[in-house]
């Protein structure tokens, strides 16, 4: 099933029509899209009563907020691809890097993104969506944890992410609108092939970032493990696994995106964020 959040209420995408589950359910599912976590199996069922006869209104795409508005944490990794790892010079890490996008940054699939200096870059990722709590969960069971999967950008200020010694990256990636999410919470039974998820940037319809989570250093199962080691995992708290090679920074020349440009972002069976930078008003 597809879970969105639109116009702020909770409802399942069925081929592009909004199912509003408070509705449906007659009251028993909150419209507030972080009760999806606490309705999960009821949601499921109804998702397995719907069918296209029964879907309501259109979804216009800017009406659609991040499908997991309010989370507690959001996790996010560094370095987690080897060909980024090798365009930044970095060597591979030897245990994920974390650093945390503060949950204010979240925004819609097709929100407006204000650029805060002249340094700001793109990373396309793989979003987890954490369905259950987890703490000390071994790899071999950790997708028993997961809801689904969102299509996530992690902009970056580069020049704040690496001001000061040593680097904090938090700061310069949690700027308002800098965490676009969406367009839906998708469930894993709808992912053919979790492991291998082709993902896709453009930049005003130039093709800049082009791989798969079959790269992935640290898969997602490994990233649950080591994060529930030393942290509780909640339902709804997102990990932005890493970005493949292709980022702006690192290129020769650098390219960092300016206002009026579009920053596209895809992953097969996730779907599609489209977000147009502005000047910081
Ligand atoms: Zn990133």
């Amino acid at each position: 099933m597809r879970l969105v959040n639109f116009e702020g209420r909770l409802g399942l995408d069925v081929v592009g029509r909004f199912v509003d589950l408070e509705q449906v359910s007659q009251g028993r599912v909150s419209s507030d899209p972080m009760a999806a976590f606490s309705s999960w199996a009821e949601i499921r069922r109804l998702a397995s009563e719907q069918t296209v006869g029964d879907a309501g209104r259109l979804i216009l795409p800017e009406r659609l907020g991040p499908p997991v508005p309010r989370p507690t944490q959001v996790f996010a990794i560094g370095l987690n691809y080897r060909d980024h790892a090798e365009e930044a010079g970095l060597p591979i890490p030897d245990q994920p890097m974390v650093f945390t996008k503060f949950p204010t940054c979240l925004a819609g699939p097709n929100a407006a993104v204000p650029l805060t200096s002249d340094r700001v870059d793109w990373e396309v990722e793989q979003v987890v969506v954490i369905g259950h709590e987890a703490h000390r969960v071994p790899a071999a069971r950790a997708w028993d944890y997961v809801a689904g999967f969102c299509v996530g950008q992690d902009v970056s200020d580069r020049a704040q992410q690496f001001a000061g010694k040593p680097p904090q990256f938090s700061l310069g990636k949690s700027a308002p609108a800098f965490g676009p999410l969406g367009p839906a919470l998708v469930s894993l039974d709808e992912i053919p092939d979790r492991n291998d998820m082709k993902l896709r940037c453009w930049i005003d319809g130039e093709l800049v970032q082009d791989s798969s989570t079959k790269n992935l250093i640290f898969p997602v199962p490994a990233l649950i493990e080591h994060l529930s080691r030393w942290c509780r995992l909640l339902p709804g708290d997102l990990i932005f696994t890493g970005t493949p090679a292709g980022v702006g920074s690192v290129r020769t020349p650098r390219r960092y995106l300016k206002a009026g440009e579009t920053i596209e972002s895809e992953i097969e069976g996730l779907g599609r964020l489209s977000n147009r930078c502005v000047a910081q008003g």
